[in-house]
């Protein structure tokens, strides 16, 4: 009797980890094959974007599609990346556990937790009040307690908390807004799309040096539109 409720128990624990996540094997074979396999090798990159449940970040009726490789919409005529741009986007800043980050263009929310899958604590700014408040709340269920949210025009960037040792802008702007790179620390890296709105951007790496900005042209990226308040 005893035997026969510890195995129904077992069963049932079981059952529960799989309604769980699901989307575990799902998950782990994206980051094989859209990430790994296209060149990504920082392992605490691979090891985020194994860990985060993106489904959870998806409005319901697109979470059957969560891991596929294309960006999805989160409302508000927003978007949430493509994976592996958010992976690659990631791997360039070049994370490292100590370090603090500042991100422009919350979203959904899905890329400030791959951040702070890694660094020590992510500040993170949206411009719609709506997506503003529903990544919080997420971000809160789920245990993030590393991520830092607000809603506003992320173009001033978060002085109070500067500097950063890295900066991402996750919406596509003209130029690099000049008080996010008077928040970099010395040394700090920011990754930004440039480019207008309705075209294909560029997306730009900078590294702060003592007395100048380096710059970096990356790849062709399409993300939404930065807009101001
Ligand atoms: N990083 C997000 C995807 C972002 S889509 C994710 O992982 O889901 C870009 C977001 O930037 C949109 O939600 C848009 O509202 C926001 N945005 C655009 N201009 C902004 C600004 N000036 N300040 C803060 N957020 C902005």
């Amino acid at each position: 009797m005893k035997t026969l409720l510890i195995i129904a128990v077992i069963i049932m624990a079981g059952s529960f980890q799989q309604q769980a996540d699901k989307y575990e094997n799902v998950r782990q074979r994206m980051v094989k094959t859209q990430i790994e396999d296209r060149g990504i090798t920082n392992t605490a990159v691979l090891e985020a974007m194994r860990k985060v449940p993106r489904h959870s970040f998806v409005p319901k009726e697109y979470q059957d599609e969560a891991y596929n490789d294309y960006p999805l919409p989160i409302g508000y005529a927003q978007t949430i990346s493509q994976p592996y741009i958010v992976a690659y986007m990631t791997e360039v800043l070049k994370p490292g556990i100590k370090m603090k980050a500042l991100e422009i263009g919350t979203g959904s929310g899905y890329q400030a937790a791959v951040l702070a899958e890694i660094v020590n604590k992510v500040y993170t700014i949206e411009i719609l009040p709506e997506l503003a408040k529903e990544a919080s709340e997420r971000l809160r269920k789920l245990g993030y307690k590393n991520i830092i949210c607000k809603s506003g025009d992320g173009y001033e960037g978060w002085p109070e908390y500067a500097p950063f040792d890295l900066i991402i802008v996750t919406a596509a702007a003209e130029e690099i807004p000049q008080p996010l790179i008077d928040q970099l620390s010395e040394n700090g890296r920011l990754v930004i799309p440039i480019g207008k709105p309705s075209e294909v951007q560029e997306l730009l790496l900078a590294i702060k040096r003592k007395n100048k900005v380096e710059t970096k042209r990356l790849t062709f990226v399409r993300f939404v539109p930065f807009k101001r308040l």
